[in-house]
């Protein structure tokens, strides 16, 4: 039975960058949950699909087809042959994801890939829902908050780096409270942090003490020495 790390927390809580660092030590995939609500919400984009009607999303959601292979330390997507790399880290994919993932059928059938993907290897799975809904029974769970000044700060440089977006403090930090908002209140696997959950507030701590943390909290025998 291959083993499963899941990682939830909001936007801008070092998921990503934890969650590839511990799977880089270990040898367990990367998976990144966010980045198939993403692929769902660029296709809704790209077919003219009404974000906003959830009837139309659903019935959307159904023709969505996405590849999956393990490769590099992750698992890696691809749709119509290519990976969508950065088209879906744009402000636009940012404002559309969380109202796409608050639909049934977005949510069941990216739940239905990610549980699929257990194929692959053990897997460090990070998202919204991963410890509530998708993996809720695996010993490895943990909940990584910071402030809202932290996560703004990070999303806002790394926005600058990729060069996407060059937006104030004030509208990364608008955008990502509203995504929070939409995200912890949906009627279906909102965020929240579960019973049992490790919870880890990242807000005064580098990205190796987040790591060192969580590979501390590990069952016996998954860290080799
Ligand atoms: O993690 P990332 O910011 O890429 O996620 C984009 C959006 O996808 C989130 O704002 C959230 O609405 C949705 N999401 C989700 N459940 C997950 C992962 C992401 O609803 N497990």
């Amino acid at each position: 039975m291959n083993r499963i790390i899941a990682i939830d927390g909001p936007s801008g809580s070092g998921k990503s960058s934890v969650s590839r660092l511990v799977g880089q030590r270990l040898g367990f995939l990367h998976v990144d949950s966010g980045a198939l609500y993403r692929i769902m919400t660029w296709q809704c984009l790209e077919h003219d699909i009404d974000t906003a009607n959830p009837e139309a999303v659903a019935a959307f959601a159904a023709k969505v087809e996405v590849a999956f292979e393990a490769r590099d330390g992750r698992v890696v997507y691809r749709v119509g042959g290519e990976e969508p790399g950065d088209r879906i880290r744009t402000p636009e994919i940012n404002a559309h994801a969380s109202p796409v993932a608050t639909v049934k059928a977005v949510r069941d059938r990216v739940t239905a890939w990610l549980r699929d993907m257990v194929s692959f290897g053990d897997l460090i799975v990070e998202g919204r829902d991963i410890t509530t809904a998708v993996f809720p029974d695996t010993p490895a769970r943990f909940y990584l908050t910071a402030s809202a000044e932290a996560r703004t700060e990070r999303r806002r440089l790394e926005e600058v780096k990729k060069g996407i977006a060059n937006a104030s403090a004030e509208e990364v930090k608008a955008s990502l409270l509203a995504r929070d908002r939409i995200d912890s209140t949906r009627k279906y696997a909102p965020l929240r942090k579960a019973d049992g959950v490790i919870e880890i507030d990242s807000t005064e701590l580098t990205l190796e003490q987040v790591v060192e943390t969580v590979l501390a909290a590990l069952p016996e025998g998954w860290v080799q020495a």
